[in-house]
């Protein structure tokens, strides 16, 4: 049986301007300035990455 896919996934692309920390996962305000840096994805393409605070860049960044 094929379902409808209509319904949203992961809710990435559906416009939410709110991001998550990649250290902690806690949201993010989009309209604030939050720290960020870059990573490499599975595929080695750099990517921007966002942090809740500098704390969590930090301790993100020392693994
Ligand atoms: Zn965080």
């Amino acid at each position: 049986m094929i379902r409808d896919r209509s319904e949203r996934t992961d809710g990435s692309t559906d416009g939410n301007d709110v991001e998550r920390c990649v250290n902690c996962g806690d949201r993010i305000e989009t309209d604030e300035w939050h720290p960020v840096d870059t990573a490499r994805d599975a595929d080695g393409e750099f990517v921007l990455v966002q942090f809740c605070t500098e704390a969590c860049r930090d301790a993100w960044s020392k693994e």
